[in-house]
Parts: C-alpha cells; structure tokens; sequence
C-alpha cells in the first residue's frame, strides 16, 4: 500500500512542485496550508509521515512538530522539516521539536524521496496505531491553545530550572543553600511542615533533617512524628541510626498548635543517584492538596535531583579532600588519621602527646539569635584563636559541625593544660563582632593524653569526649581533664 504523506507548505506554487513530485513516486498526498490546518488533517487523514515548511503564518513547523510529539497518540509518526533555514541552531531547535529529519529546500527530488523513504522505513507507523488516530477526533482545544499549553510548560521547565540552578553557588554552605531551597520551594509548594535532608558520603556525619515551617514553631511531638514518619521511609534505601541525627529548624516565628494528625496530604520524595540514597524531601499539609496530581512535580523532581546529586558530589570532594573549607583547619578525615598515626607512632616509641576537644557553648543559641552567618563568622574566629594559641607542631582539626580537635605532640597534659586554658580564656575575653553585630561566646574543653591504658586510638577519643561532657555539665566555659586512675579503678 502506497505510504501517506501529509504535506505542510504555505506557499501555493512550493506546494504544487512538492505534491506534484511526491505523486508521481507513488505517495498518497494530502495538502495544508498551515500548521493549524495541519494538526486537525493529521487526524482525518492519518499519514505514514508529515513533510512540513518550517516558516508558515501562525502555527509553524516547529510548533507544529511539538503539537504532534506532545501527545501520545499521535508521537509516533515521523516529522521531517523542510527549510530554506540552514544554520546549526534551526536544525538543533528542530531536532528538540521532535523532528526525526530536517532537510534543506535546495535539496533535489530524488534525495528528497531518498530521505523519506529512509525515514518511512526507519519509524513506521503500524496500521494498529493509525487505526487507533482515526478513531479519535482532533482534539477539542485548538491547535493555537493547546500550543500555549506545552509552550507555556517548557517555559516554567526553563524558569525551573534557571531558579534551581543559581542554588548551585551555595553548595559550600550548606545552611543558606537549604533557607535558599525552601524559600524557593515555599514559592510554589503548598505546605505548613517541610523537610530536607541531605544524605552524607560518608558514615560518620551526623544525620540532619532541617524543618521550615513557614515562620511557626513547631511542637516537640509534631516534630518528632515527622522525623519519625520520614526517615522510616527512607530507611528502606539507606540505613539511617536513628540516634545519630539532629534536627535544625531554620525559620522561627509564633507557636504552631496543630499536630500529626491535622496534616491531612503529605509527599515523601526520597532522591536516589547512582542507586544510592543522596537526600530526601518532604512535605505536609492541612489542607487536602494531591502532591501526586500536582502538575510540575516531575520537573521539580528533576531539579531537586540535580541539585542533590550536586551537593553529594561536593561533600564527597570535600571529604576526600584535606582542609575544611569554612576554617581552614584539617578535617575530620585528616583528624582519624592523624589520630590513628600519632597513637601507633607513640606505641611504638613512646612518648606523651595530649588530644584536646574544643566545642563552643550554647552554639545553637547563635544561630538562632544572630543567624548561620553569624555563627559561622563565630566558628571561623574561634579557629583562628586556637590557631595562634597553640605551636607550629600542634596539629588542629576541625572535627565537627563546631567542636574543633587539638594533638599536641610530645606534650603531656600538665604541658598542654597551659595553652588550652589560654585559649579558653581568649575566647571568652574576645569581642566579638560581625556587620556591627557583637557578642561574647565561651566554649568548654576536654583534655586527655596517650595513658598507657588505652588500647585503642578510639579509647583515647573517647576519653576526650567523656571529659568534654564533664565540662558541659559542670557549667561551661571550662576545661577538664580526663581523669585517668579514677577510671581505672571503676574497671578493676
Ligand atoms: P552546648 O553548649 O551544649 O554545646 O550547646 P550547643 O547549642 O552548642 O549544642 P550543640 O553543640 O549540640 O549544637 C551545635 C550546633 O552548631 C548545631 C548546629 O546548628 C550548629 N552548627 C554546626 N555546624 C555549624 C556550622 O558550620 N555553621 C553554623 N553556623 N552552625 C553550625
Ligand atoms: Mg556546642
Ligand atoms: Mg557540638
């Protein structure tokens, strides 16, 4: 049977030359004038191919590609684009179309029959599906508005992604780029509770959900469900310990009344990459929106991936890499190991060394009073003290979110009380000030060294800990010392 071809040209005498030729190599040829007239011939006339003009009145080529590519029923026939445009970037815009070919109108005849007998070939309609097109009647809508509608769908795609995007300049900072997130997403999701969590490369970082819920406080136990009720979803990808996590809310306002139960929608969405669980989101809310219907979700999706999969790729590098960026201090993989060496060095050949383990007061207070800047500002300068209060051979670590770490070689604890009360003092004396902010700011410390009774370089850490929480409960802005008989004699 003779193959169909809609033919799409606006001028009569191109028309005429185009059908003429078509014709005599035996196609079936049905004419438009136009893209409109195109679309609605498309489903009375059903052909085996569309050869359509690129420049027409109205609906033109390309548009005319989308309307046909855009709907299931009618994607698969094949288009090829006929043009005196003959730049890269027409045959690119033609080809996004969905345009299986685009040829130039200085071709001759013969190659034109060539190429659609190859393109015939290459996509052929079965009989089924064009069975299933006539039995449709064109689509309601007009062409010209349902043009708009995918028009209008791919500028939001664009203006989407452009917004997620310039998210990207705040990889390094982890708190602004999720304040930036939820305000963006706060923009055009509805929701009262949302969380983000952003999963780490590495085993030993913290777990942190971070919560906005649009100004409000939030109560303990809402708090507590929604932690609970997203990460058991997430558990199912990637084993996440339960006690190891923190949660940071971000935006403060007036008390929120409501509970679990009032939320009346909710939408887990866990990102994945590379079968690996990078982060999740969710969002709850009291009114019944239908997340799953919500129409730019999939693109949203597709954003969020992004940006997540950006924000692993970051913290992978930064762990893998030597410095902590925000204090210029070695990081935490640097301490292990550095921890680890200086433990078997000493074992080997003895000598003291000391480890001290700084955390800085009432840190969250900071933040919450005068921003993540602020404290970051704080935690930078903290830094730097510890590093002009201690000697060119001590080695300085920032071990986690505000707890900063000291190993002091070939110095027992009597030597390294001295520095490490020094510096306690600086800090609390310091004033400190950021965008003419000031404040004062006290950390406390715990001290230990290499006692012959430590196995392990973990035991020692642990000791560190254990005396740092002593300094905490004692009152603060103080440093104790690991106690190491006292210990000892609770184990015999
Ligand atoms: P405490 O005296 O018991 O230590 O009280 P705290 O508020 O300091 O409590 P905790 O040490 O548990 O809190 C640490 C907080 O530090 C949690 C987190 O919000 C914040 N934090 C961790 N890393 C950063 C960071 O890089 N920048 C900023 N601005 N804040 C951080
Ligand atoms: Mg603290
Ligand atoms: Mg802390």
């Amino acid at each position: 049977m003779a193959a169909k071809i809609l033919l799409v040209e606006d001028s009569d005498s191109q028309q005429l030359f185009l059908k003429e030729g078509l014709v005599k190599h035996g196609f079936v040829v049905e004419t438009a004038n136009n893209g409109a007239e195109a679309y609605k011939k498309l489903y009375e006339f059903v052909p085996d191919l569309v050869l359509s003009d690129i420049m027409m009145p109205m609906i033109d080529g390309y548009q005319l590609c989308r309307l046909i590519k855009n709907k299931e029923e009618t994607k698969k026939i094949p288009v090829i684009l006929l043009t005196i445009l003959d730049k890269k970037i027409d045959s690119f815009w033609g080809k996004k179309a969905g345009a299986q070919l685009f040829l130039s109108k200085s071709i001759d005849m013969e190659g034109l029959i060539t190429n659609i007998n190859a393109t015939l070939r290459r996509y052929p309609v079965t009989d089924e599906y064009k069975a299933n097109i006539s039995q449709l009647i064109s689509p309601e809508n007009s062409a010209q508005s349902q043009l708009n509608i995918i028009l209008n769908d791919l500028l939001l795609k664009s203006v989407f992604a452009n917004e997620f995007r310039n998210l990207s300049d705040f990889l390094n900072y982890e708190r602004i780029l999720v304040e930036k997130l939820f305000s963006l997403l706060s923009s055009f999701v509805e929701y009262n509770v949302a969380g983000i969590y952003f999963a780490s490369p590495d085993d030993f970082s913290e777990n942190i959900l971070y919560i906005d819920t649009l100004g409000r406080n939030l109560s303990r136990n809402l708090l507590s469900d929604i932690q609970y009720d997203f990460f058991r979803k997430l558990e199912d990808i990637k084993p996440i310990r339960e006690n190891k996590f923190e949660v940071v809310r971000i935006l403060l306002g007036k008390e929120m009344d409501y509970t679990f139960g009032d939320m009346k929608s909710k939408i887990i969405i866990p990102l994945i990459f590379d079968k690996k669980l990078i982060g999740g989101i969710c969002f709850y809310t009291r009114s019944d929106a239908d997340y799953a219907s919500f129409r730019y979700f999939d693109i949203m999706i597709s954003e969020l991936q992004a940006i997540f999969k950006m924000k692993y790729q970051y913290t992978e590098k930064e762990f893998m890499s030597v410095l902590d960026g925000l204090t210029g201090l070695y990081n935490r993989r640097q301490f292990e190991l550095g921890l680890e060496q200086e433990f078997n060095r000493t074992k080997r050949h003895p000598a003291d060394f000391s480890l001290a383990i700084l955390d800085i007061d009432f840190f969250k207070k900071v933040n919450d009073t005068y921003g993540h800047q602020y404290g970051d500002y704080v935690l930078k300068t903290v830094s730097d003290l510890v590093k002009a209060s201690f000697r060119k051979t001590d080695l300085l670590y920032r071990y986690g979110g505000e707890e900063l770490v000291m190993i002091m070689p070939e110095t027992n604890v009597e030597g390294a009380i001295i520095p490490v009360q020094r510096l306690r003092r600086t800090i609390e004396e310091y004033d400190f000030e950021y965008n003419g902010v000031k404040a004062k700011v006290t950390a406390s410390i715990g001290l230990t060294m290499n006692y012959q009774s430590f196995k392990t370089a973990a035991e020692l850490l642990k000791s560190a800990d254990e005396s740092l929480y002593k300094a905490k409960e004692s009152g603060r802005n103080r440093v104790v010392i690991y106690e190491e008989k006292e210990q000892n004699y609770g184990l015999s």
